[in-house]
């Protein structure tokens, strides 16, 4: 009994990424199946989608989507659904896989197309060599993973974190409404009404972030983080952020990118870091300890928190990381 159980079990677990998509009877008010890739998107296909959709968001509240490994249920999810929406530029580097194995023949969103992408430049892209060239000294046992797979995905030319600046969020919110209205046209009004709304929310937040950072001194507008994650954020509103690590957390920093950094912290007399809700906290804790200067708080780059925390949608992401950032560094 108990062995027969275990047979179909594994047998399920077998067939999971291979799993094609069922032709699901939809009345024609059920909601439409949306998969996201990452909670920010997630966020944002809810806003637009109301009730007309359910959607399943791939890598969720604080999860890593550098370094994700899709499940079986995962699978499962795309295989189902009529949309996919994902960021794009290279940001989901497990993706293509993923959704070839699930038959995926839906509609895509990606949610980039037609920002103007910050392209890396030389620096960037040594920066995250450092990792593979460098003696495995400082390479933690918990990294072992992270090591592993870092050649399987390689980033891409561009920086992908454009949802920072939220005049790319809009044109994330114009790509999502289009595909929705493309995969369920019955619905497309509200779609269209559900954009509006939420583009003036966000246009507020980008005027409310300009306001705050204003108010900063010039002498106090390098940010000190965990990773390359906020380029689109510092264009677009004058800030410098600089980190140990690059683009991606795929790699770790090396030893001489930490030195260099605490010199840089030293020399500019900068008194705030910032660590990460996705990543490790404990090289900033010991930058901060190095230079004397003091944790700042928790910015969210990758991810949004979960529900009872404070960045649980995009615009109280963008809201809760201006706020810290002024807090810290105002003097
Ligand atoms: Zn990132």
């Amino acid at each position: 009994m108990t062995r027969r159980r275990n047979l179909l079990i594994s047998a399920t677990a077998l067939v999971g990424l291979s799993l094609t998509a069922p032709t699901p009877a939809w009345s024609a008010d059920a909601p439409i199946p949306v998969v996201a890739t990452f909670s920010i998107l997630g966020d944002m296909v809810e806003r637009i989608g109301g009730d007309k959709i359910a959607v399943t968001t791939l890598v969720g509240a604080d999860g890593d989507a550098h370094v994700y490994h899709p499940t079986p249920a995962d699978a499962r999810a795309v295989s189902q659904a009529d949309i996919l929406v994902f960021n794009g530029l290279a940001f989901e580097g497990w993706l293509d896989r993923l959704v070839e194995a699930s038959g995926f023949d839906g509609v895509r969103v990606v949610a980039t197309d037609g920002i103007q992408p910050i392209r890396l430049d030389d620096d960037d892209a040594h920066h995250d060599d450092h990792a593979e060239k460098d003696d495995h000294d400082h390479a933690a046992k918990d990294d072992h993973d992270k090591e592993e797979h870092a050649d399987e995905h390689d980033h891409g030319a561009f920086d992908p974190h454009a949802w920072q600046n939220p005049a790319n969020a809009v044109i994330y919110v114009d790509n999502i409404a289009a595909g929705l209205a493309k995969a369920d046209p019955a619905n497309a009004s509200t779609y269209y009404g559900n954009r509006a709304t939420y583009v003036a929310e966000i246009e507020a937040l980008d005027a409310d972030i300009r306001k705050t950072v204003e108010g900063l001194p010039e002498d106090r507008r390098t940010i000190v983080t965990a990773h390359d994650a906020f380029g689109y954020f510092a264009e677009t509103y004058g800030l410098r952020f600089v980190a140990p690590s690059g683009i991606s957390t795929e790699s770790e920093p090396s030893a001489a990118d930490v030195a260099t950094l605490i010199r840089q912290i030293r020399e500019e007399g900068i008194t705030a870091v910032f660590v990460e809700s996705i990543t490790d906290s404990r090289l900033l804790e010991q930058i901060a300890d190095e230079t004397g200067a003091s944790i700042g708080g928790t910015l969210y780059s990758d991810a949004l928190s979960g529900p009872d925390e404070p960045a649980s949608t995009y615009l109280d992401m963008m809201r809760h990381n201006v706020e810290t950032l002024a807090e810290a560094l105002s003097p």
